[in-house]
């Protein structure tokens, strides 16, 4: 090896006197410029030594190459991506995303002392939970609400509270799992309830609920929404009414999971199957939950609403210290309940909702969009086409959506590669392949995106 070209690396006190390291210094502090200006020349170095290099440095591009370095050590890594999957509630890329109020609803609570526990009326300590009981009461007509970390978080609660080394009756065919980590069996059992499974797979009926109720033994009778899967062909389930006819005769509480939990009837927003939240407690149940992040639109939480003798034991189990949302959360709940007194409003400004219901015209508009700026690319084309998309999150897996998508193809590489190189944009774009065509779904892409897409499609295939 010449050892001329190993003197070639600068020292790393020579790099940090460009004027480039000087401002990296002031934006980025010492530690992490130094670090990545090591690194950059440890690799040098070791190229040289390896003999995959044999040119000398060039000081200038090695700064070039710092800088870069720097930018990506330092660029945050939970950061927003583009959705083009066309899947509304997907969970790996964050599920719900907030409303604008709701998001500016959260900045004012991060930035600013709040309410949080305060009552200003009479300058004593307050209940973070105040903010969203009264709202939940006047929108699905509940006597009580509480709102902890998640949905699994609000089961896990109930259980432990109502049947704590107590039996709990639900259907097998409701043994769900969900998203792979939560169970119905596991979460039962870390509630420290007894899990009693009646009926068969595809049918249960009433009476064998009745069968199974126990005197003193029977803490509550649970019916948990098959969110993510549907048994086809001959099934029977119990009806709301029926169970907590059931419950109230025995003197049982009856507690709904209803996995996603929507204001606004499914089958107005062309979706079927989805249990509506007022109709559930005006049908007798006594406890319900649900996620805040699915069709409701808000942030990660789990809402619990209900009879109000129940929710009062809840608030007294020391589990609910444990598992309490942050104020953030409650921010954004709160903001985003709001809008749910005017639908019109909620369905302007909730994504969720919006996504739902944009119209295949309007859809159609966004890639006729797209496609006049992907016009004139060499090499790219692009088309439209009509496809599926889901509501994802768990929900309604038999749900496709029809949806409007714009398939692009180069004569360079693959659809693979077209994929995984907008995977590596400064914003990822996330898309979908299908049927070996790589496909950009206009129902979950915003508008003010369409050009950072275009642009990037161009930046990788010149
Ligand atoms: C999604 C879901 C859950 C879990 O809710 P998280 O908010 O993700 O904790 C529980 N039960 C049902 C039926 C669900 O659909």
């Amino acid at each position: 090896m010449d050892m001329n070209i190993l003197k070639s690396i600068p020292k790393i006190d020579e790099l940090l006197k460009s004027p480039q390291m000087t401002r990296a210094i002031t934006n980025y502090g010492k530690t992490v410029v130094v670090n990545c200006a090591r690194m950059i020349t440890e690799e040098k170095r070791n190229a040289m030594v390896t003999g995959d290099r044999t040119e000398l440095i060039d000081p200038e591009k090695l700064v070039d190459q710092i800088e870069e370095r720097i930018y990506r050590e330092s660029r945050m890594s939970l950061r927003p991506v583009i959705n083009a999957t066309g899947i509304i509630l997907h969970t790996n890329l964050g599920r719900a995303i907030l409303s604008e109020t709701a998001a500016q609803a959260v900045y004012d609570i991060a930035r600013n002392y709040s309410t949080l526990e305060y009552n200003c009326a009479t300058g004593e300590r307050g209940s973070r939970y105040s903010h969203i009981d009264d709202l939940l009461g006047k929108l699905c007509s509940c006597e009580s609400a509480l709102v902890v970390n998640n949905n699994a978080a609000a089961v896990l609660l109930i259980l432990n509270t109502l049947a704590k080394d107590q039996e709990v009756i639900v259907s097998r065919g409701e043994l769900v799992e969900i998203g792979g980590a939560f169970r119905v069996p596991e979460v039962m059992e870390q509630s420290n309830s007894i899990l009693v499974e009646v009926g068969t797979t595809n049918k249960t009926r009433i009476r064998d609920y009745e069968a199974a109720i126990h005197f003193e033994k029977t803490a509550v009778l649970l019916k948990v929404h098959t969110s993510n899967y549907k048994i086809m062909g001959f099934t029977e389930d119990v009806s709301l009414h029926e169970l907590a006819e059931l419950g109230r005769k025995n003197d049982i509480p009856v507690v709904y999971d209803l996995g996603s939990g929507a204001f606004f009837k499914a089958g107005e927003y062309h979706l079927s199957d989805e249990p509506n939240i007022t109709d559930s407690l005006n049908s007798g149940i006594d406890v319900i939950s649900f996620s805040g992040d699915k069709l409701l639109g808000g942030p990660q939480a789990g809402i619990i609403v209900g009879k109000k003798k129940y929710i009062d034991m809840m608030k007294k189990n020391p589990l609910t210290r444990a598992i309490r949302v942050d104020k953030m959360t409650l921010a954004a709940l709160e903001a985003t309940l709001r809008l749910y007194f005017d639908m019109n409003l909620a369905e302007k400004e909730i994504p969720i909702l919006s996504k739902l219901l944009i119209s295949q015209d309007e859809l159609l508009k966004k890639a006729e969009q797209l496609l006049a700026l992907l016009e004139n690319i060499p090499t790219l084309t692009a088309t439209i086409i009509e496809d599926f998309g889901q509501v994802g999150g768990g929900s309604m897996p038999n749900q496709m959506i029809p949806s409007v998508c714009v398939a692009v193809e180069t004569t360079l590489f693959s659809v693979n590669a077209i994929d995984k190189q907008l995977h590596q944009s400064e914003i990822p774009i996330i898309g979908r392949i299908n049927k070996n065509r790589y496909l950009l779904d206009l129902r979950t892409i915003e508008s003010k995106d369409l050009g950072y897409i275009a642009k990037e499609l161009k930046k990788i295939v010149e």
